[in-house]
């Protein structure tokens, strides 16, 4: 599986599902997932930006990887956001259950993404929950980054504030190296 990982706006899940095209891989979005079947409360809680529990999270991934045959040819677009859920995907891959061939971290400042998310108009997508999603982006994802690199995970680091299909380049390009290597192994 490749992991997608980047701050609202930043394109992760665009360039996520043209990767997932591009190697005829299944593309799973927690967001999309749960603005599909989360309760009210939950969306609620999604509305103002905040990141939901990490078990729930857990759970949804769990039922997700059984669908998918464990993962294996899967995007994965939304998730881990937390420490503890990095943690959990971690010591599964650490356990040979699952396989992360690599991480993608999709680069871009903030002040750029900002004007994107107002424009694409989501529900989310007010002045307020932006503030907040940027918020818990670095307070809650951005140190799973270590984390991954601890393990061993390939990280690839892509500018997301160049043109859409340029990123796109960058990141397939980038991604069938690591996967060259992973066969070889
Ligand atoms: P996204 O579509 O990835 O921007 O996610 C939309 C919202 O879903 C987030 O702002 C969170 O409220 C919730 N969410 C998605 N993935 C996670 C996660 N891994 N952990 C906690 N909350 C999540």
């Amino acid at each position: 599986m490749i992991v997608f990982m980047g701050v609202a706006g930043a394109g992760k899940s665009v360039q996520g599902k043209m990767l997932a095209e591009h190697l005829g891989y299944t593309w799973i979005s927690t967001g999309e997932l749960l603005r599909a079947y989360a309760d009210a409360d939950k969306k609620e809680e999604m509305l103002k930006g905040k990141l939901l529990k990490d078990q729930e999270l857990i759970e949804l991934m769990q039922k997700a990887f059984r669908q998918e045959d464990g993962g294996y040819r899967c995007i994965i677009d939304g998730f881990p956001r937390t420490i503890p859920q990095a943690d959990w995907l971690l010591d599964r891959h650490n356990s040979n259950s699952i396989r992360i061939d690599a991480l993608v971290h999709i680069k871009a400042s903030e002040e750029a993404v900002k004007s994107r998310l107002l424009a694409r108009g989501r529900p989310d997508d007010n002045e307020e929950a932006i503030n907040k999603r940027f918020q818990e982006y670095r307070v809650e994802t951005l140190p799973i980054l270590e984390e991954f690199k601890s393990s061993g995970v390939p990280i690839i680091e892509v500018d997301g504030n160049k043109d859409r299909d340029i990123v796109s380049k960058d990141i397939q390009a980038m991604v069938e190296e690591v996967l060259r290597d992973v066969h070889k192994s």
